[in-house]
């Protein structure tokens, strides 16, 4: 898994944000914003450091920021989660994702995830040594068939791992969907791990998250982050929630993994769970906007836009333009036209990579003249 063959070498992130560095190209290929976020939460950072917040943090972290997570899910959906028991901090989504899935699952075990999936997904049930099942998201809309969803569930699925808003397609799953998901789990008796990093950011369109739905609540963990939401995907904090059994489980993977997370940076997101509604609703309004003018330049230089609901992300059918191999134009296209985008097939197994061989996915959380200009550049593909 790890050497040799490449399947694990280095992440499609590193590659494209290489590749855009050296030829000094308008990197939309990695998802991070090119601003930071708010600065009342990085002062509080700074203001953390300076009064000598600089060694470990508890191992389920400082009990301020799992205060805050928890007065967070009360404001917007409802939840109650017991910040002692129900809530850890994590070194960001990625370290929740991994404690969750090494905690839960093994050899013999699949874990379901829609396709294509969030790459950190395949590497970390590959190195639990269980068994990746897929069911397809299908392109313009990128909704699941639900019989393909059910068909895709056995008896030894024990965790389905739903990822909503849903990277890279931009997907925003409706609650029939999702009710569908939570459904099928009882069924089937699977734990359901949700990593809704994209919370915030929907464009017309309400979050559900599944812990709030009938049958959800006692076999739901919930994976969040603070990177997306307040721009700071650099802090790596995160966290994970849900049923007090499974959170002790995860917490008892993390303690090996990082032991804990960045002190400072902990108090300082806390005050930005605190932001009053207007800031979350702002961050929304605002990539809805970038959205709308990335996807016009896409549209004009003659790519087929198939328009996200949620994420930061884009994506664009290459056929258009007599492409159909999008892997090779990635590759090629920071020195064709100065920008960096990610092919859709590399967050797919072989059959789902097939489907989507000609799909990019561009990211729109860029400063609007970044936008303007990546434009420009990609005018001249056509
Ligand atoms: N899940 C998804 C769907 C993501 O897109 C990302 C990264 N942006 C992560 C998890 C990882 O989040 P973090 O940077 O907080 O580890
Ligand atoms: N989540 C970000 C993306 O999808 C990248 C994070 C990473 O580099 N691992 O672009």
């Amino acid at each position: 898994l790890l050497s040799g063959d490449g399947s694990l070498g280095v992440t499609i992130f590193e590659e494209m944000t290489t590749l855009a560095l050296s030829a000094g190209a308008i990197n939309l290929g990695q998802g991070f914003p090119d601003e930071d976020g708010p600065v009342e939460i990085r002062e509080a950072a700074q203001a953390a450091i300076a009064a000598g917040a600089n060694q470990y943090a508890p191992g389920k972290g400082i009990p301020v920021l799992r205060e805050a997570i928890s007065a967070h899910q009360s404001r917007f959906y409802g939840l109650t989660p017991d910040p002692d028991t129900e809530i850890i901090v994590t070194t960001g989504a990625t370290e929740a994702i991994a404690a969750a899935l090494l905690a839960l699952v093994g050899p013999g075990d699949e874990v379901l995830t829609f396709e294509p999936f969030y790459d950190s997904y395949g590497a970390i049930i590959g190195l639990a040594g269980a068994t990746h099942v897929t069911a397809p998201l299908l392109a313009p809309d990128f909704q699941p068939d639900l019989d393909a969803l059910e068909a895709a569930f056995s008896n030894r699925t024990k965790v389905v791992l739903v990822n909503n808003p849903h990277n890279p397609t931009g997907a925003v799953f409706p609650s029939e969907v999702l009710q569908r998901v939570v459904d099928l789990a009882e069924r089937f008796g699977s734990i359901i791990i949700t990593d809704e990093v994209y919370e915030h950011l929907t464009f017309g369109v309400r979050h559900v998250p599944v812990a709030t739905l009938p049958g959800a609540a006692g076999r739901t963990m919930t994976i969040s982050s603070a990177g997306k939401t307040f721009s700071f995907t650099g802090w790596k904090i995160g966290w994970l929630s849900g049923p007090a059994h499974l959170v002790a489980a995860a917490r008892t993977v993390k303690q090996f993994l990082s032991y804990s997370s960045g002190t400072p940076f902990q108090s300082a997101i806390a005050v930005g769970l605190e932001l009053p509604d207007e800031f979350y609703t702002g961050i929304a309004d605002t990539l809805r906007y970038k959205r709308d003018i990335l996807s016009a330049g896409l549209r004009a230089a003659g790519l087929d836009v198939l328009t996200p609901q949620g994420t930061y992300f884009v994506n664009v059918d290459t056929s258009p333009l007599g492409i159909t191999d999008a892997v090779d134009l990635a590759r090629k296209l920071p020195a064709l036209v100065g920008v960096a985008a990610i092919p859709v097939p590399v967050f797919c197994h072989a059959e789902g990579a097939e489907r989507t061989r000609s799909l990019l996915r561009f990211a729109f959380c860029k400063k609007v003249h970044v936008l303007e200009e990546a434009a420009e550049r990609l005018a001249t593909l056509r």
